[in-house]
């Protein structure tokens, strides 16, 4: 067969072709995790529908590997692939809000930041990711948790229809009413059934302006502070969602000098409602223990997202995670593990609360709803030879989390780095995985869309 040019896919084609020895190579097949350092035989920028018919056209006559990239910020590195054919979505970008049916349609290649800057004008937001940089197909594929969940649940609770490619390029709107199975398995195990090539998601009412950003407390206050995030999570308004993260202190300004480059915990809120309510519920943050440094100001809402871009580095990843109830042996297993935070890496701690928590009929695949908190160890450093000490320090929280017997079954897999089909399967339980089985068996039963928390289809 001849080799692989841009003339292969054709003069129909309208997106860009990257191959080895081009100029644009290295930037096109660079994903977030600068570890995932692969090198595929060629990159296809896709601007749309028929662009991806064709490139899976490609993939299938020279028996490429695929992978499908939307954002590329998984940390798994699942949106490239060495040797294989990457359709980068990137290119076909575009979001339309219709304000008055209450929806945004956007297309694959669509970063949080895009959705949110266009709904914002009417007064609206989808449910995104809290950092504005990561790509709103995956995160929707496969949840999504940002700072409307409380009230409005996953980003896949709220897709209303998708538009997708079989991997035998026959075009399918799936939705409620359209290949209902298929749309139940969609919102939770996207990635595995055909390439999306629009998402139509709610848009919901927001205000422009909320009060929010960050509380940090030097790092020995960090358990007394998780147990308190604890008890609020349970009991605060769905206006208010907050986080915290464990990590060594920037010289960033509002920091104080003597926390600068030592552990603290930083608890990022923000509460949506009116602004004495959130006032009043924000001073819960605050108090008991206090802050040692209080950012919490008058933002807009986009900016939220816009300010946590410059947190994550694009440099070497690798995340670990847990489901577990906060208990006291939980608290204390992640402070220990915070205590050897070195280089850039960071512990995450998100809540489920309010809507999150609450599985509804009619909702998709997602599967880990149990009330609880999401616990990841993000590792991330710059130098190749200290891979193996921050892969044991992330994976230490694996470890300890299991030996207090607390776990929840639940993982999330959009923020781990290593996900077997064993847990996989835990996570989606028997019931769930013989569903979602079925479909691959339909949908894709060579597995050529694997590069993914991936659904293998059954043994014949
Ligand atoms: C800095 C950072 C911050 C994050 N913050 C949050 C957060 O606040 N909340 C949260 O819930 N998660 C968060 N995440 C995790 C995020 O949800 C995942 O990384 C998610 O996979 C990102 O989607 P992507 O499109 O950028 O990734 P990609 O790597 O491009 O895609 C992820 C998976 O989806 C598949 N896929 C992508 N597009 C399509 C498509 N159109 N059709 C079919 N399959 C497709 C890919 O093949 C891959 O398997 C964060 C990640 C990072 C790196």
């Amino acid at each position: 067969m001849d080799p692989i040019t841009a003339s292969t896919f054709g003069r129909r084609f309208r997106g860009e072709v990257v191959l080895p020895g081009d100029a644009g190579y290295d930037a096109a097949r660079a994903v977030y995790n600068v570890r995932a350092d692969l090198r595929p035989a060629v990159v296809a920028r896709c601007r749309g529908a028929a662009d991806v018919a064709t490139a899976l056209r490609v993939a299938a006559d020279r028996g490429l590997e695929l992978a499908v990239r939307g954002g590329g910020r998984h940390v798994a590195g699942y949106g490239s692939v060495d040797g294989g054919l990457v359709i980068d979505l990137g290119p076909a970008d575009g979001v339309h809000v219709d304000p008055r049916a209450g929806v945004i349609r956007f297309g694959p290649g669509a970063r949080n930041r895009d959705l949110l800057v266009e709904a914002e004008p009417h007064g609206l937001a989808p449910v995104t990711g809290v950092v504005g940089h990561v790509g709103a197909a995956g995160l929707t594929l496969g949840g999504g948790i940002g700072w409307l969940s409380p009230r409005h649940g996953f980003a896949s609770d709220n897709v209303i229809a998708l538009d997708l490619i079989s991997i035998d390029g026959e075009r399918l709107r799936v939705s409620a009413d359209h290949e209902p199975e298929l749309f139940w398995a969609m919102r939770g195990a996207g990635a595995n059934f055909g390439v999306v090539t629009s998402f139509e998601v709610a848009a919901h009412p927001v205000r422009r302006t909320v009060l929010g950003g960050d509380l940090v407390f030097a790092g020995d206050k960090g358990p007394d502070v998780l147990r308190r995030l604890r008890e609020l999570a349970l009991t605060c308004s769905t206006d208010l969602y907050f986080f915290a993260l464990y990590g060594l202190a920037e010289p960033l300004p509002g920091i104080p000098a003597q926390l600068h480059g030592r552990l603290v915990l930083t608890v990022f809120a923000a509460h949506l409602g009116e602004p004495g309510q959130a006032a009043a519920e924000l001073r819960e943050l605050r108090t008991d223990p206090q802050p040692d440094a209080d950012l919490i100001r008058e933002t807009g809402y986009v900016d939220l997202h816009l300010d946590q871009d410059e947190i994550y580095p694009e440099i070497r990843q690798y995340w670990a995670a847990e489901h577990v109830p906060l208990s006291d042996a939980a608290i204390d297993v992640i402070h220990d593990v915070a205590l050897a935070i070195e280089d850039h890496s960071v512990i995450d701690l998100y809540p489920w609360s309010g809507a999150m928590c609450a599985e509804r009929p009619g909702d998709g695949a997602f599967a880990c709803r149990d009330s609880g908190w999401d616990v990841a160890t993000l590792a991330q450093w710059t130098d190749p030879a200290r891979d193996d000490a921050q892969l044991a320090w992330a994976e230490r929280i694996s470890s300890g989390l299991r030996a207090t017997g607390e776990v929840a079954t639940g993982v999330y897999p959009n923020m781990v780095s290593r996900l077997g089909e064993e847990r996989l399967r835990e996570y989606f339980g028997a019931a769930r995985w013989a569903r979602l089985e079925a479909l691959k068996r339909r949908f894709d039963p060579a597995n050529r869309l694997h590069r993914n928390a991936n659904v293998p289809p059954p043994a014949a």
